[in-house]
């Protein structure tokens, strides 16, 4: 399976993601510097053999602006861990307005929580207090960060010490 690398500011803020072929040209160019490969992997050309980066810095420090994360289905589930925050299902999820829209609630990331069918249709158009449910947790607006820490816990766990703020380094 092909690897993603993570691409750092030469602050070392994450800003984005790549596929190996990019980072490698990137690496070629001189443009960006190594600061972690994937071991056991390697890419091979006709007549060379590469490490397989997994995290690379930019060289040149680049304006990028702040770009949060885009506030979809699929992102707020994901943010809920794929779990109804009331009951803690994984089956049949919907959006749910934790104050309801009939009450001038939001469609906001601080609004919006990860809710079953069934919780959903229990609650109807109250408030959580007003039907005595609890939420898991309190819904918060997630960082980019946030959502690179959970890529990577499954499929890059060489990214993690770069994507703590304890990692920036001088230089
Ligand atoms: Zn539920």
């Amino acid at each position: 399976m092909e690897k993603k690398v993570l691409v750092l500011n030469l602050d070392h803020t994450p800003i984005a993601v790549v596929n190996v072929q990019k980072a490698m040209v990137l690496t070629l160019l001189e443009k960006v510097s190594v600061l972690a490969d994937y071991p056991f992997l390697s890419i091979r050309t006709i007549d060379r053999e590469f490490s397989y980066p997994a995290v690379v810095r930019l060289d040149e420090y680049k304006n990028v602006p702040y770009r949060g994360v885009l506030l979809t289905r699929s992102n707020l589930f994901k943010r809920d861990d794929n779990e109804c925050q009331y009951c803690g299902s994984p089956k049949h999820l919907t959006v749910d307005h934790v104050i309801p829209r009939s009450k001038g609630g939001k469609s906001s990331w601080t609004n919006l929580i990860t809710a079953c069918h069934r919780c959903n249709v229990l609650k109807g158009d109250k408030t959580p207090e007003e039907v005595g449910m609890l939420m898991r947790k309190k819904p918060f607006k997630p960082t980019l960060a946030y959502f690179l820490a959970e890529y990577a816990e499954r499929n890059a766990e060489e990214w993690i010490p770069f994507l703590s703020a304890k990692a920036v380094q001088p230089g």
